[in-house]
């Protein structure tokens, strides 16, 4: 098994430090956040794929979007098809894509709140680290695909793959449980998605907010959503719930010490 990254402790000292009405009593809270088409109102890897390897990528994306064949080995075919000489400037051009309407505003309700932001990508780590740059102190982890570009071609790992995919998401969430613990038993974990990435993590965790191929997926095999499109969406979603649940906790409290 992975051993546990060292930013585990700071999600339990993050959330033991929070306020008591704001911390379920026997759950973490957590979000997890894609980057590609949720942080990103484009799918970066995706353009990159489209820019540089066309004919490469057409194909194998349509195979992997019918699930013929893993995300794995599209991504994996697919960035391998990329010389390394044109590394840099993918990294480059990180900084150049528009991040989704109240992203920074988001960043700084879970800071203010002291409830860790985790993103996780498909993606490549170099790329999601340069275009959240600024908002690095209040996210919690970046986990994404890893590049070596050391031979004539790219090539793609991470710590989280699994046989199906280069970043098993689920797997990153294994990391933020205590040891021996189970995830639905400890987290209060959210997810914000858009595809086929965030599909594996979106069947575990209870809340998940979807949108266009996510949205499709779970609709498809009966599983519950909240549709959004900015993040100003998700926090007005969350603010209310969490009042509502820090009320509810308060009364209860109120009840014990009466009784
Ligand atoms: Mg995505």
């Amino acid at each position: 098994m992975t051993p546990a990254p060292q930013h585990l402790l700071s999600v339990s000292r993050s959330v033991s430090q929070a306020s008591p009405l704001l911390v379920s009593p026997t759950r973490q809270r957590i979000v997890f956040c894609d980057f590609d088409g949720t942080i990103t109102q484009q799918d970066t890897f995706i353009d990159v794929a489209n820019r540089l390897v066309p004919d490469v990528w057409g194909p194998l994306q349509e195979q992997m979007y019918a699930f013929d064949i893993t995300l794995h080995e599209a991504v994996s075919r697919m960035v391998a098809a990329i010389e390394s000489r044109h590394y840099p400037d993918i990294v480059a051009g990180a900084k150049t894509y528009p991040l989704r309407e109240g992203f920074g505003e988001f960043v700084s309700f879970l800071q203010d709140q002291t409830i860790p932001l985790v993103v996780v990508s498909g993606g490549l780590q170099d790329v999601v680290a340069s275009a959240l740059e600024q908002y690095r102190p209040g996210i919690e982890a970046i986990h994404a695909a890893q590049i070596d570009d050391s031979g004539s071609h790219l090539r793609i790992h991470c710590e989280f793959e699994s046989e199906t995919e280069i970043v098993a998401k689920a797997r990153v969430m294994d990391c933020y449980v205590p040891d021996g613990g189970q995830a639905h038993t400890h987290l209060d974990a959210v997810l914000i998605g858009d595809s086929l990435t965030d599909l594996e993590l979106a069947l575990q965790v209870p809340l998940v907010f979807a949108r266009d191929r996510l949205a499709q997926y779970l609709r498809e095999r009966d599983r519950a959503y909240i549709p959004w499109e900015t993040f100003a969406d998700v926090q007005a979603y969350l603010s209310q719930r969490w009042a509502v649940e820090s009320t509810e906790q308060g009364e209860f409290k109120s009840v014990e010490i009466s009784s």
